[in-house]
This record gives structure tokens, sequence and C-alpha cells, in this order.
């Protein structure tokens, strides 16, 4: 479990990272990246509702959860699965979030983004996250509900407008975007609350209406989180099929390989079956011994076959895995003889000669 948690951690710091980094640079200059999809690639028109965007950064992202568990051995859990989407739709919200109150600041801006400042950035970031499941009930900025909105969403947008005002030429905006910025907030707190919180009764009335209104907006979401998702699950998938130890729920760590060539069928036959019968009988170090006798160590161009005994052991029982298997060249690729193929485990040590 710790195990686990702590591979999520890791994927989650790396995912959050790059999801950080990109809405600096929109911060920035200006540009969707997070959001990016196809739909600018006139020529790709099958690409338009591809999350092209949040596919790429949860690639980048998913580097911590193969890192974490590699490095740990662990052998994920069905439920880091869900995890891996849950933290997925963290960040979509919180960079949609972002993206909408950028959206609200008048982004993009043709000489640069809102700010430059990692202060004043880091200010935008909780601000934006904290007021920002509105954009997801609320209907938008140019339907029927606009009066509404503007007035709900006043308060927040008048001090994301103070506090990301200084945007463009100046370079010297930097601590006075910072300083501008912790005053404004502290204004909003003071003359914002009680706006807030009577919108938020007639936020609540017309709930539903809204949901139903903004099912663009889920969809656009829904379709990000799955698209940020992919890359955490791709891995999540990969750890899962590599050979792990059932007992200690880890992977199993490479100990030896060991790969003989034969030129002729009839060699590679004889091999395949000394290693099988003496396997199958359970001698499964006698196994592993009669098959670097056979054949040749090293590939050539008269190599059409070729078998390879690995060893794995648990890094923290004594379990050995041995597996074998045979390979045929095809076409310059090595391709599996499926039936010639074996895999058993053992309490007892295992050695490639
Ligand atoms: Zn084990």
């Amino acid at each position: 479990m710790a195990r686990n948690i702590t591979a999520l951690l890791l994927g989650a710091l790396t995912s959050s990272i790059v999801v950080t980094i990109l809405l600096y640079y929109e911060a920035r200059d200006g540009s969707v990246l997070f959001s990016y999809n196809g739909q600018t690639l006139t020529l790709f028109r099958f690409l338009a509702w591809i999350p092209i965007g949040p596919v790429l950064a949860g690639l980048a992202g998913s580097t911590g959860y193969l890192l974490g568990a590699l490095l740990l051995r662990l052998r994920p859990a069905t439920l880091a699965l869900f995890a891996v989407v849950a933290i997925a739709a963290g960040l979509v919200y919180v960079a949609q979030s972002a993206e909408f109150a950028l959206y609200m600041v008048g982004w993009p801006q043709p000489n640069g983004g809102p700010t430059k400042n990692m202060r004043t950035f880091g200010k935008f970031m909780r601000t934006s996250v904290a007021n920002s499941p509105l954009h997801l009930w609320s209907s938008g900025y140019d339907s029927s509900e606009d009066e509404e909105v503007t007035s709900f969403f006043s308060p927040q947008k008048s001090s994301s407008a103070a506090q990301l005002g200084h945007s463009g030429d100046s370079r010297v905006d930097g601590l006075g975007g910072g300083v501008s910025g912790v005053m404004s907030s502290q204004d909003m707190s003071q003359t914002g609350a009680g706006k807030q919180l009577s919108a938020l009764g007639q936020w609540f009335e017309s709930f539903k209406a809204r949901l139903h209104a903004n099912s663009g907006e889920w969809f656009t979401m829904g379709m990000q989180i799955a698209g940020f998702a992919t890359g955490g699950l791709l891995v999540m998938f990969y750890l899962r099929r590599c050979p792990y130890c059932k007992s200690c729920m880890l992977l199993l760590a490479r100990k030896g390989t060991r790969t003989r060539y034969y030129s002729r069928i009839r060699d590679m036959r004889v091999a395949v079956d000394l290693v099988l019968v003496k396997a199958r009988d359970k001698q499964l170090q006698l196994a592993i011994d009669a098959h670097v006798a056979r054949g040749a160590d090293h590939d050539g161009n008269w190599s059409e076959y070729c078998s390879t005994v690995e060893v794995r052991r648990c890094v923290q029982c004594r379990l050995h895995m041995l597996r074998f298997r045979t390979r045929r060249k095809q076409d310059e690729q090595w391709k599996d003889i499926d039936p010639l193929g074996y895999t058993a485990t053992s309490q007892e040590q295992l050695d490639c000669a």
C-alpha cells in the first residue's frame, strides 16, 4: 500500500509539474498549450476532437508513475487505475480553471500574456482555482444568463484583472505585480465576500439548468481527463503485465538471461526438448544448464532459430521464475514460436550458468 501511494504521489508530482509549466507559459505568452486540440489542424480534420494537449501532458507526466513503480518494484493495485484517473481529473480541473481565468482577464493578449512574474503567477493560480467551479455550472459569458453570471464573476474578475493587469511591456512589474496582487486579493475578501454569498443562492437555484446548459464544458472536460489519464493508464497496464511475485505483489527483478542460436530446426528441436523435459520435471536448474550446452552463443547470418532462458527473482522473498522462449528469424526479425515456450516458478535458487 505504501509503495502504491508513493508511486502515485510521484506520478501526481510529475504531472503537476508538467501542468504548471504549461500554464506558466500560457500566462506568459498567451498561447493555448494545455487545452490544445486538433481543431486548428485544418488538414487533419479527424483530429478535431482529440485533446492533443492533455494527451501529451499526461504522457510527460506519467514518467513519474513509471519511475516510481520501477524503483519500488511495484505491481500497481487495481485501485491505482482509479487514482490515476482521479489525479488526471484534478489537474484538468486546475488547468481549465486557470485557462478560464486567463480568458476572463483578456487572454490571449497581443503583447504577451498577463504575467511573466512567478509570484504573480502563483497567486493567480490560487485565485483561479479557489474561485473556479463556476465555469462548469454557469452558462458562460455570451449566453442568456449573461447578466447574472457577470455579477457573480465580478469580484473575481476585478481582482484578477488588477492582479494581472501589469502585463506586456514592463519587466519591472515583477515586484509591483506581486504587491498589488496581495492588496487586491485582500480587497476582494473584504468587499466581495458578501456579494459572493448572495450570488451563491441564486447560483444554486439554477444549478440543474446550468448543468444542462454546460454539457459542452463537461464534454471538453471529460475528453481532457480521458486524454490526460491515457499516459498514466498505459504505464499502469504495462506494469500490470510484467511478471510479479503473487505473495509479495512485487515486480520480479531480472537476474540473468542466456540466448542460444541454431542454424537448423533439428538442432533447435533437440535443445528445446532437453530443456522442456527437465523443466516440466521441476528440475529447473538442470534445464538451464542443459540449455547453455546446446547451440551457439552468438547470433550470425547463419542462425535461423534461437532459444532464451530468462531468470527473474523476487526482491523480497525466495521466489525465482524461469521463463523459456523460442524464436524464429522472419524477415530479419525474431518472432516467437508460442507452443515452444515455458514458464515456471520455484522456491529454490536459480542461476544462469
Ligand atoms: Zn516475493
